[in-house]
């Protein structure tokens, strides 16, 4: 079986980084997985790697613009190609393109064989991983990059909850590697999921913490724990505190009252 091919989407920028991985899985069903944002020499490096192949489809692990934005730009040069994401209507639209609906636990074929969708919300409602069992990989979209923590947007249904529920969902699987949107491939995935745990509740006890403190505010809670951050990077800090704090109420931890945040109890 011949592996799976990370083709680059030519898209570096201040929220891509060196810009997106996406996946060719080659054989029987040419697959590819996110769509990248259309460039076209990221389009040339797809028709070169399927060496005359048409591609069958292109697999979305969610609709954030750099891994669903290219979909309308694939179509054009690639109509054969069928484009199917777990739905986010209000998102979804935006790409002008037909999707077909995947949900959780559909078993997809792909290459020789077939990959399943493993709905992975927290970072975006949409989020699916794709799971290849033959090579026990797992294509993880924007659910783990080496190197970084993951943004979970509050602003834009971003769910620490479900997020690490969706970690532990993916250790359980026990893959070899992660083949993630940014970055490179992950070839100890437990150790970062466990880190990433682990993270996740460290920064929840020090948000705690700070409330204790007296801190009420988001801001506050940032300017404490993300000491020298750059200016340009508090806002997304301000969104991820706020995703925990959120966490927190649904919990019934702590409450808001406006946007003042008070741990609940004596
Ligand atoms: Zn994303």
């Amino acid at each position: 079986m011949r592996d799976s091919l990370g083709l680059h989407a030519f898209n570096p920028g201040p929220m891509t980084g060196d810009g997106n991985w996406t996946w060719l899985i080659p054989g029987r069903v040419p697959t590819l997985i996110d769509a990248g944002v259309g460039e076209p020499r990221h389009l040339d490096a797809i028709e070169s790697a399927l060496g005359g192949a048409a591609l069958a489809q292109v697999l979305v692990t969610h609709s954030h613009s750099d891994h669903a934005s290219g979909a309308a730009a694939l179509s054009a040069r690639m109509p054969h190609a069928r484009l199917l994401k777990m739905p986010w209507p209000d998102r979804d639209v935006r790409w002008s393109v037909r999707w077909e609906p995947i949900v959780d636990g559909a078993r997809l074929d792909a290459g020789d064989t077939s990959v399943v969708a493993v709905h992975t919300p927290g970072h975006a409602p949409d989020h699916l991983c794709f799971w290849h069992e033959e090579t026990r990989s797992v294509f993880c979209g924007d659910l783990a990059q080496k190197g970084t923590t993951v943004f979970i947007p509050a602003g834009a249904s971003g769910d620490v909850a479900a997020y690490l529920a969706s970690l532990e969902r993916i250790l359980a699987l026990n893959p070899s590697r992660l083949c993630p949107a940014h970055g490179p491939i992950i070839d100890d995935p437990a150790s970062l999921l466990r880190h990433y745990i682990a993270h996740r509740q460290e920064r929840e006890a020090q948000i705690l913490d700070a409330l204790h403190q007296g801190d009420t505010r988001a801001e506050a809670v940032v300017a404490r724990l993300y000491r020298g951050l750059a200016d340009v990077l508090i806002p997304r800090a301000r969104d991820t505190v706020t995703a925990h704090l959120e966490k927190l109420e649904r919990e019934g931890r702590v409450h808001r009252r406006d946007d003042a945040w008070h741990i609940m109890g004596p």
